[in-house]
C-alpha cells in the first residue's frame, strides 16, 4: 500500500533513540519541509549506545561524544525535540499522539522508534541495591560508578552485554563472574566454535563462566546485594549483578493501536505498517528480508540507521527497499568481532587464518553458497563479505585454501 506524498505536513517520531536520530537527518536530507516532532522518553537527544558497555563503561569515552548529532543540529534543522516525554496513546482516527503529560500532537506521518527493553527475570532480591541492568546513559554511568578493583560482579547472561560487561569490568580489575543458562557463549548470535574461542579468551582474562545455570535469587542485606544464588544453591558473593539476558521490543503503544505485532512491529520493506501514514524502525521493528527469505527483527545500529534511512525516503515519496544482508561488531580485549550475515542452517565451517594469534575469520556456507562470517581482528575478510553474501556467491575452494589470495577473490 502506498502513501500520498506530502510536501509539507508533520512527522511525529515517537522515541529518541539511534534509529529516530538518523530518521531526523534523513528527512532534512530527502526534503522534508515540514515539522518534524521528536518524542523521548529519557531526558536526552538520541546517543548511541554501543560505547555503554564499552569504553563509555570503562570511562574512556566523554559523555558528549555518545550524541548521534549535536543540540545545534536539532536547532538549525528546526527539530522539535519533547524529551522526558513518554508517548502513551496513539489515535489512528484523528491521527494523533498521546503524551503520559497530557498533550496531544497531530501526525500526517508516524515514525515508531520505541527500541527495545531489556528482559526481566521475577526473583527474590531483584530490587536489591547492587542489582543493575545496561540499557541507557543513565544505566551506564551507575554501573560505572560501582565497578572498581574491590567490587565483585555476577553476570547473568553471556550474550553481548554479558561478555562486553565483562570485558570491561576486567579492564577496571574487578572480579566477574559469568552466569549462563545455555550450554555455551554468544549462543544466539554464532555457531559453537566461536563460543569456544570467547569462553577461551575470557577464561584467558580471568573469568569465571558458569555455563547451563541459572540464578535462583539474590542475597541481600538490609536491602543491599551481598551474593547471588544459583538453582544448584551455590551462592557467588557479589556485590553488583548486572543482568543481561536479552531484550523484548518496546510495542505497546502499536498494539494498542491495533497494528500487526509478531515479535516487533510489521512492516513491510519501506518500513511502513499496514498504516501507511505510519512507519516502524530499528528494535521495535520486524520486516521482510528477501535474503534470507523470512521476516527478522533485528537488534543492531547498523538496523536502526538503514530502516531511520529507508523510513525518511518513503516519507518523502521515495521508496528504496531496505534488505540487506544484516551485520554486527562487538569489541571485547584486543578482539573486534566484525559479522556479516546470519549462520542459521550452515552446513559448513570454514576458517582462514589463525586463531592462536586472535587475528582469523570463520565463514559460514551452506551448499557452496556464503551465508555468514565471524571475522576476529581481520577486517579485510569482513568488509568484501558482506557484498559476497548478499550476492549469494558461491566458494571457489581451490582459492580459498591458498591464504595468498585475498578473501574477497575466493568468491564467484
Ligand atoms: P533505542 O536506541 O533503544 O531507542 C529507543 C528509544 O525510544 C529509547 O530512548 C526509549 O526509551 C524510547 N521510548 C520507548 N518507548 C517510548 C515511548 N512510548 N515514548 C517515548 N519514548 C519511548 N548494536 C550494535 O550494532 N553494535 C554494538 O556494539 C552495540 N552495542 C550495544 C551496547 C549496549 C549496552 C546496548 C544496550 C545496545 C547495543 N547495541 C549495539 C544495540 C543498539 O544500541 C540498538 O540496536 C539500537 O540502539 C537500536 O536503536 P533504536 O532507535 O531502535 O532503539
Ligand atoms: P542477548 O544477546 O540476547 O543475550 C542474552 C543471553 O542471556 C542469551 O545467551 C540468553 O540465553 C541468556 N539468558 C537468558 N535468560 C537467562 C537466565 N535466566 N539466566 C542466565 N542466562 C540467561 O542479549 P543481551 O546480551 O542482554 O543484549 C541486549 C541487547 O543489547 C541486544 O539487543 C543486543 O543485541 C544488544 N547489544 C549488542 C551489542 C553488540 O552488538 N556488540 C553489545 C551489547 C548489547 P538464551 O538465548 O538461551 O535465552
Amino acid at each position: 500500500m502506498s502513501a500520498t506524498i506530502l510536501s509539507s505536513g508533520c512527522v511525529v517520531i515517537v522515541g529518541a533513540g539511534h534509529a529516530a536520530g538518523q530518521a531526523c537527518a534523513s528527512l532534512r536530507q530527502e526534503g522534508w519541509q515540514g515539522r518534524i516532532v521528536l518524542i523521548g522518553d529519557e531526558p536526552y537527544l538520541p546517543y548511541q549506545r554501543p560505547p555503554l558497555s564499552k569504553k563509555f563503561l570503562q570511562g574512556e569515552f566523554e559523555e558528549s561524544r555518545l550524541f548521534v548529532k549535536p543540540e545545534a543540529f536539532y536547532q538549525q534543522q528546526n527539530i522539535e525535540c519533547h524529551l522526558g516525554a513518554r508517548a502513551v496513546r496513539i489515535d489512528r482516527d484523528k491521527r494523533q499522539v498521546a503524551t503520559e503529560a497530557g498533550d496531544f500532537i497531530d501526525f500526517d506521518r508516524l515514525i515508531i522508534a520505541t527500541g527495545a527493553a531489556p528482559r526481566k527475570i521475577s526473583i527474590p532480591g531483584i530490587e536489591a541495591d547492587g542489582v543493575c541492568e545496561l540499557r541507557t546513559m543513565r544505566d551506564a554511568l551507575d554501573l560505572r560508578a560501582r565497578l572498581s578493583e574491590k567490587s565483585k560482579l555476577v553476570i547473568i547472561g553471556a550474550g553481548y552485554i554479558g561478555l562486553e560487561v565483562a570485558a570491561t569490568a576486567r579492564a577496571l580489575g574487578t572480579s566477574v563472574t559469568i552466569v549462563e543458562s545455555a550450554d555455551r557463549v554468544l549462543s544466539r548470535v554464532t555457531g559453537p566454535e566461536m563460543s569456544r574461542f570467547f569462553q577461551n579468551l575470557h577464561h584467558e582474562q580471568g573469568v569465571d563462566i558458569r555455563l547451563g545455570e541459572t540464578i535462583a535469587g539474590f542475597e541481600t542485606q538490609d536491602g543491599i546485594l551481598t551474593g547471588c544464588r544459583l538453582s544448584t544453591g551455590e551462592i557467588l558473593p557479589a556485590s553488583i549483578a548486572v543482568i543481561g539476558i536479552g531484550v523484548t521490543p518496546n510495542v505497546n503503544i502499536a498494539e494498542q493501536a491495533a497494528l500487526p505485532v509478531e515479535n516487533g512491529i510489521v512492516v513491510d520493506e519501506y518500513a511502513r505498517t499496514i498504516d501507511p501514514q505510519i512507519y516502524a524502525i530499528g528494535d521495535c521493528s520486524n520486516h521482510p528480508s528477501e535474503l534470507l527469505g523470512r521476516r527478522l527483527r533485528l537488534e543492531s545500529v547498523p538496523n536502526a540507521l538503514e530502516q531511520g534511512k529507508t523510513a525518511a525516503a518513503a516519507i518523502c515519496g521515495k521508496d528504496k527497499p531496505y534488505d540487506q544482508a544484516p551485520w554486527f561488531w562487538s569489541d571485547q580485549y584486543d578482539v573486534k568481532l566484525q559479522t556479516a550475515g546470519l549462520c542459521e542452517g550452515y552446513d559448513q565451517l570454514l576458517f582462514r587464518g589463525d586463531p592462536a594469534a586472535r587475528k582469523f575469520s570463520a565463514s559460514y556456507l551452506k551448499g557452496d553458497v556464503l551465508i555468514a562470517i565471524d571475522a576476529v581482528n581481520s577486517p579485510a575478510d569482513f568488509l568484501p563479505a558482506k557484498k559476497l553474501i548478499a550476492d549469494r556467491a558461491q566458494i571457489n575452494r581451490a582459492k580459498f585454501d591458498d591464504p595468498e589470495i585475498p578473501y574477497k577473490d575466493c568468491f564467484e
